[in-house]
């Protein structure tokens, strides 16, 4: 990811040098001196994050696939570079005919041969604008696929974090967000909760009624926990049938309240699942709840949140066991 990240980065640098290099040409047109300046600093910086590509990949034995992104964004990058690198030598050749038609045109008394060397240089300047308008249309094509690049990668990012079968964020998530608020939580000195949720006796629900059902319920729980955190903490499945619940910044009593009021919402539905409405009458779940304590690593809290998470189970499902040990009630009153 930190790759992608890093890709992600370099098409910001390149879209913003085209754009720039994009307004400089179009300002200066008609001074090829400025136009050559400006081209060749958008070409050197391009160059330069292209040599860092390739410092970057240069000590791998076996490269691996390009990933199409990759391969598409090189391409892009070529296409530019070919571009503005014909551009120089057009402009170079421009520049000579200048110079050659400037010097003649001092010695020039006969006012046909001077009509003759203005439109020399009047046709010289128009080859110089088609140029331009042409290299500035491959840097608006090259622009606007680094644009689809971006987006691409932002999706391939985001899918990467997501649980493909219930569409909460996925371990890789979980680990993620855990580390960072974790960092920024102890920075502030606020506090961070940690609930664990697993259905209760899910095996026998696959037992029962397959294991697409199985499926559809693990979504639509998963759902119901996005929804009932909404606004406060974030969801991820943490593996099987079992969620993590993540409250950065939240109190520890509101944090036991959301997960509460998530176990009782639970327990009262009456569960229709699937596209076949499968009844599957109540679904419990147990949920284990930790605060972060000042100096604690991630394993030691987790730890701790799933300990309260077995002794929810072991002293009979359906219930939220809390960090303190307090056990809430296992039934709504
Ligand atoms: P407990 O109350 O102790 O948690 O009992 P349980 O039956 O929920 O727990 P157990 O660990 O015995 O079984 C978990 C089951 O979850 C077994 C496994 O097949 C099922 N499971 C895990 N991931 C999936 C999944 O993605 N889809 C389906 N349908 N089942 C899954
Ligand atoms: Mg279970
Ligand atoms: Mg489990």
């Amino acid at each position: 990811m930190r790759s992608a990240l890093r890709r992600g980065l370099q098409f910001v640098a390149v879209a913003a040098i085209l754009a720039l290099a994009g307004l400089q040409i179009w300002q200066a047109l008609g001074d090829p001196y400025r136009v050559g300046i400006a081209v060749a600093v958008a070409c050197a910086a391009l160059l330069g994050i292209a040599a860092g590509e390739w410092a970057a990949s240069a000590p791998r034995e076996t490269a691996p696939p390009a990933a199409p992104p990759e391969a598409i964004l090189k391409d892009a990058m070529d296409r530019v570079l070919t571009g503005i690198r014909g551009y120089l030598e057009d402009n170079l050749i421009y520049r000579n005919d200048l110079k050659g038609i400037d010097a003649g045109l001092a010695k020039i008394t006969d006012p046909v041969r001077a009509r003759e060397a203005i439109a020399d240089l009047r046709a010289a300047n128009n080859r110089m604008e088609s140029k331009s308008a042409q290299l500035t249309e491959e840097l608006e094509v090259a622009r606007r696929e680094i644009v689809l690049l971006r987006e691409t990668v932002d999706e391939v990012e985001r899918l990467a974090l997501l649980d493909s079968l219930t569409q909460v964020g996925n371990r890789r998530f979980f680990d993620q967000t855990l580390k960072a608020d974790m960092a920024a939580c102890m920075a502030s000195g606020a506090d961070l909760c940690l609930a664990l949720a697993d259905i209760d006796r899910f095996k026998t629900v696959n037992d029962r009624f397959g294991h697409v059902v199985g499926d559809h319920l693990l979504k639509s729980f998963a759902e119901m926990l996005m929804n009932g955190a909404k606004g406060r903490g974030k969801t991820a499945r943490y593996g099987g049938e079992e969620f993590a619940l993540v409250f950065p910044g939240v109190p520890f009593p509101e944090a036991r309240r959301i997960v509460e009021t998530l176990r009782r919402d639970l327990e009262s539905k009456r569960w229709v699942v699937g596209p076949k409405e499968q009844p599957l009458g109540v679904v419990t779940a147990s949920f284990g709840l930790a605060k972060l304590a000042p100096g604690e690593s991630a394993e030691s809290f987790i730890h701790r949140a799933d300990s309260r998470l077995m002794r929810a189970k072991s002293a009979g499902r359906n219930r939220l066991v809390a960090d303190d040990g307090a056990q809430q009630p296992a039934r709504a009153s």
